[in-house]
C-alpha cells in the first residue's frame, strides 16, 4: 500500500512514499510526486503478480535499493533520463527527460539505477552491435541492462504490448550477447 504525504507550502517538497516495508524518499514537487507515486504504484501491481518467486524477489530488492528520488531539472547527463552515484548510494536521480518517456520505460530506468546502486558497479562496456553509442552495453544479463530486458520480457509475455515490444527489442541492443 503506498502512501504519500506532501507539503504544498515549499517549493521543494520532500515527499515521503512508503511501497509496502520500503519507503522513498522523494526530493521533488507535490506534482512530480504524484506522477511518479502512479508509475511506481502501476508497476508494483505487476510485481506483486509475478509468479516466478526469485524473480520477484529479486524486483523488489532493486526496488528497495533506492530510499531516496531526487528530481533537478539538470541532473543527469544529455540523453539520460535518470542516473546513479558512488557518491550517493542510495539515491535515483531523475531529470526533466524521465516525465518525457513512457512509464514502461520509466520504470525500467529505475530499476536499471537501483541495480548500479545495489551492486555499487557504475561501469558499462563498449556496445559492439551500436559501436557510435560507445562504453553505454553490457554483456552480461545479471547488469543494469539485463534486468531491463529481463523484466520487459516478462512483462511482453504477459501483456503483448507493442509499446514494451518496441521498448524491449530497444534495451536488447544494449546487451552484446543477446
Ligand atoms: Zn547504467
Amino acid at each position: 500500500m503506498l502512501s504519500i504525504l506532501t507539503s504544498c507550502a515549499q517549493v521543494e517538497t520532500k515527499s515521503k512514499v512508503s511501497i509496502q516495508s520500503s519507503e522513498f524518499s522523494f526530493l521533488v514537487d507535490a506534482e512530480k510526486a504524484q506522477a511518479l507515486k502512479s508509475i511506481i504504484d502501476k508497476e508494483m501491481i505487476y510485481i506483486e503478480g509475478i509468479a516466478e518467486e526469485d524473480f520477484k524477489a529479486e524486483i523488489k530488492s532493486l526496488v528497495a535499493a533506492i530510499l531516496v528520488v531526487d528530481y533537478k531539472k539538470n541532473n543527469c547527463s544529455i540523453g539520460q533520463i535518470a542516473c546513479s552515484t558512488q557518491s550517493h548510494i542510495n539515491t535515483l536521480f531523475i531529470n526533466d527527460y524521465f516525465f518525457m518517456v513512457p512509464s514502461s520505460e520509466q520504470f525500467t530506468s529505475f530499476l536499471h539505477e537501483a541495480w548500479h546502486l545495489k551492486s555499487t558497479n557504475f561501469e558499462h562496456t563498449k556496445c559492439l552491435k551500436q559501436p557510435e553509442w560507445g562504453y553505454e552495453c553490457d554483456d552480461d544479463i545479471n547488469s543494469p541492462y539485463g534486468i531491463e530486458y529481463k523484466y520487459l520480457l516478462h512483462k511482453y509475455m504477459h501483456t503483448k504490448d507493442d509499446n514494451i515490444a518496441q521498448l524491449l527489442l530497444k534495451i536488447r541492443s544494449r546487451l552484446n550477447n543477446f
